[in-house]
């Protein structure tokens, strides 16, 4: 008999139901999934947040490499927190977005994004995509230096993550003109379509 169906007949409906995995909707998901996302920023930032990016820590319990260590800093095991950690490049964009806080894990930092940056307003917008641009470029500049072993300089990347910011600023439409949204343009030295 049947036991995934009340009456015992057997469906693919319900076979499907009863078979996949319980899913739970996570809190941070809107800091990833927003309109104006990247959206190949957004899918590095998703799989970061769960984990699954094939960092050396992963690779080496697996017994697929020998050595963890990270090649952002030659010093410390890379995992996904300490990756994108990288305190001085997600400390510069920081400033850029007035936020004088000292970063935290990539946990943390999503669960405060969650907590304080939820509203559609356009710095709270510029520092999510902020946040992903980071995560997205920190992970491009490990995976140039393990598989083609080239090394951008870390004030290079920063300048390539705000170069990025200000080309999706430059095509925003329909944020209203107030002095803090006139202010944010101005700072990112961008002609943001603001409208009256
Ligand atoms: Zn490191």
């Amino acid at each position: 008999m049947w036991t995934l169906k009340p009456k015992g007949t057997f469906s693919i409906k319900s076979a499907w139901q009863g078979f996949r995995k319980p899913h739970f909707e996570v809190l941070w998901w809107k800091s990833v999934w927003f309109k104006r996302h990247v959206p190949r920023w957004a899918i590095i930032q998703w799989i970061a947040a769960w984990g699954r990016l094939s960092t050396k820590d992963i690779l080496l319990s697996l017994g697929i490499v020998t050595d963890a260590k990270c090649v952002l800093c030659d010093i410390d095991r890379e995992s996904h927190n300490h990756i994108f950690s990288s305190v001085f490049v997600w400390k510069q964009l920081l400033a850029r977005n007035n936020i004088c806080q000292d970063p935290g894990c990539l946990a943390q930092d999503l669960e405060w994004t969650t907590q304080n940056k939820e509203g559609e307003g356009l710095h709270n917008i510029l520092y999510k995509l902020s946040l992903a641009a980071t995560l997205y470029h920190l992970w491009r500049e490990r995976s140039f230096r393990v598989f083609q072993d080239k090394k951008e300089d870390p004030v290079r990347v920063v300048q390539k993550i705000i170069s990025d910011l200000r080309v999706c600023m430059s095509a925003w439409r329909n944020f209203k003109r107030t002095p803090l949204n006139q202010r944010i343009c101005q700072d990112w030295n961008v002609s943001c379509n603001i409208q009256v």
